[in-house]
C-alpha cells in the first residue's frame, strides 16, 4: 500500500514558520478513528477496554484524546503513574504492568487504586508486605516455549523475562485466594509488533483455556482476561496491514469456543495496545542539512537516532517521504543520516528516493508510538517537540523543545550551571 503522509507540503511550509524541524507531529483525526475501530471489532464484548499502554507516546495531550474515545491507560512505572494522575485516572481506568517492581510503585499504584498485574510469584508477598493486596488483581502468564501462531514461530516465551510459570499461576492464586483476593485477571504479551490477525485469536486461545484450568483447579473468579499489546503496524508499504475486525472476530470465536461452553462468558477482553493504537498517526519531520559524497551517498537531517532510535536500535525500516517530491522517480540511493557520533545514526540505508536537495522536508512515517518516547540525550542532543495536528486543521504545540536548560537542570545546584545561565 502506497504510504502517504497525513500533512501536506503547504501545511508543513506553514507549520515550520513557527516550529522549526525537527520535530514529531501527531494526527488527532487518524487516532480518534482508528480507536473507534478498535472499539467497534470487540463490541461483541460487554467489558471490553483497551488500555493505552502509556510508554509508546506518555504526552498526556495525546492520551486525553484516547481518554475522550473511553480507553484508559497501561503504566508500568512511578512517572506514568503519575501521568496517569494527572489525565484524572483512577481505579480500574489504570492497568499497572509492570516487572522488577520497585516498592514505592506498588505503593503508588494503591494510592490510585489502579489494577495491579503481578509479574512473579514471588510478587505476591512483596505487595503483600509493601502496599497490602488489592480485592482485584491480575497475574501476568508466561507458557515457557516457543510460541507459534499461522504456523510458524511468532516468539520465544521461554527465553522471557516476564510472567508465572502454569504451575505459578496455579498456586499464585490459591494463595492469593486464601489471602483474601476476590476477583481475578489473566495478561500475556507473547509476540511484539505482529502482522497476523493470528496473533491475538491464539493468545486469547491459550489465555481462555488456562482461565478454564484457573477456575476448576481453584475456584477463582476470573473476570477478565488482559490480551495485552503486540498488534503490529505495516511499516513497509509492501506490509499487509492487519484487519482489526478480523482479529476481533477471531477473538470472539476462542471465547464462543472455549469460555461461553465453561461457563465463563461474562469474562472482560482488555487490550494494552500501544503501537497499533498510535503508530501511524505520528511523524518525525526534518530538514535535509548537508549532502555529503564520498563511498556512499549521504542526505544529513537536522533530527537525528535521539529522536527515533528504532532503526538504530533494531534495524527498523520507516519509511520516508521527501515531500514535494512524492512523484518524482525514486532514482538515487541514499543513507539519510543524523548527527550522532554513532555510525548506526541512519534512518535509512540504501534507500531508493527521489533527489534531495538542501532545505527539503523530509517526513519520517510511522513514529506515533516508540518514537519520541524512545528519545534520549546522547551526545548532547535536544529532544525534539511535539506538536498535534488537530481535527479542524490547526497545530497545537503538545510539548516544547528541550532547551540547554532542561540538558543541564540535573546539576543546576552547581557553580557550573550558573557560570551558563545566570
Ligand atoms: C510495551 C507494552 C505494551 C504495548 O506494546 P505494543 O507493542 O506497543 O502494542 C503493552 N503491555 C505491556 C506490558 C508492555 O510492556
Amino acid at each position: 500500500m502506497k504510504k502517504k503522509p497525513f500533512v501536506t507540503l503547504e501545511q508543513l511550509k506553514e507549520i515550520t514558520k513557527q516550529y522549526p524541524t525537527p520535530f514529531h507531529i501527531y494526527d488527532e483525526k487518524g487516532i480518534r478513528e482508528n480507536a473507534r475501530r478498535l472499539k467497534e471489532a470487540f463490541s461483541w464484548n460487554k467489558g471490553f477496554k483497551e488500555y493505552f499502554a502509556v510508554k509508546a507516546t506518555p504526552n498526556p495531550y495525546i492520551i486525553e484524546i484516547l481518554k475522550e474515545e473511553g480507553c484508559g491507560v497501561d503504566c508500568s512505572s512511578y512517572t506514568e503513574l503519575m501521568l496517569a494522575e494527572a489525565l484524572d485516572y483512577s481505579g480500574d481506568g489504570i492497568m499497572f504492568s509492570s516487572n522488577a517492581t520497585p516498592a514505592k510503585e506498588f505503593v503508588k499504584a494503591r494510592e490510585l487504586n489502579a489494577i495491579i498485574n503481578l509479574d512473579d510469584f514471588t510478587h505476591i508477598e512483596f505487595l503483600e508486605k509493601v502496599a497490602g493486596l488489592p480485592d482485584t488483581i491480575c497475574c501476568r502468564y508466561n507458557p515457557g516455549g516457543m510460541f507459534m501462531a499461522s504456523n510458524r514461530i511468532m516468539d520465544n516465551p521461554g527465553d522471557a523475562k516476564y510472567g508465572f510459570t502454569k504451575e505459578q499461576m496455579v498456586e499464585g492464586f490459591r494463595i492469593l485466594k486464601e489471602k483474601g483476593v476476590k476477583t481475578f485477571g489473566i495478561h500475556a504479551f507473547l509476540a511484539s509488533n505482529t502482522l497476523t490477525n493470528d496473533y491475538y485469536p491464539t493468545l486469547a486461545g491459550i489465555l481462555f483455556e488456562l482461565a478454564v484450568e484457573l477456575r476448576d483447579k481453584t475456584g477463582a473468579d476470573i473476570k477478565f482476561i488482559n490480551l495485552s499489546g503486540g498488534i503490529g503496524i505495516p511499516y513497509r508499504p509492501e506490509d499487509e496491514p492487519n484487519d482489526i475486525m478480523a482479529i476481533g472476530d477471531g477473538v470472539r470465536k476462542a471465547y464462543e469456543r472455549i469460555l461461553v461452553p465453561a461457563g465463563l462468558g461474562d469474562v472482560a477482553i482488555y487490550t494494552e495496545l500501544g503501537r497499533y493504537m498510535l503508530a501511524p498517526y505520528g511523524h518525525l519531520v526534518a530538514t535535509a542539512i548537508h549532502q555529503k559524497h564520498i563511498y556512499k551517498e549521504y542526505i544529513g537531517l537536522d533530527a537525528c537516532a535521539a529522536d527515533l532510535m528504532r532503526p538504530a536500535m533494531y534495524g527498523a525500516y520507516h519509511h520516508i517521504t521527501v515531500m514535494g517530491k512524492e512523484d518524482e522517480p525514486h532514482v538515487y540511493k541514499y543513507d539519510i543520516t543524523g548527527s550522532l557520533c554513532e555510525n548506526n545514526d541512519k534512518f535509512a540505508i540504501d534507500r531508493m528516493l527521489p533527489k534531495i536537495d538542501i532545505g527539503d522536508l523530509i517526513v519520517i512515517h510511522d513514529t506515533g508510538a516508540h518514537g519520541y518516547a524512545m528519545g534520549y540525550n546522547y551526545n548532547g542532543k535536544l529532544r525534539s517537540a511535539e506538536l498535534l495536528l488537530k481535527e479542524d486543521g490547526s497545530v497545537k504545540l503538545i510539548r516544547r523543545a528541550e532547551t540547554p536548560q532542561d540538558y543541564f537542570a540535573t546539576i543546576d545546584f552547581s557553580d557550573y550551571y550558573k557560570k551558563l545561565f545566570n
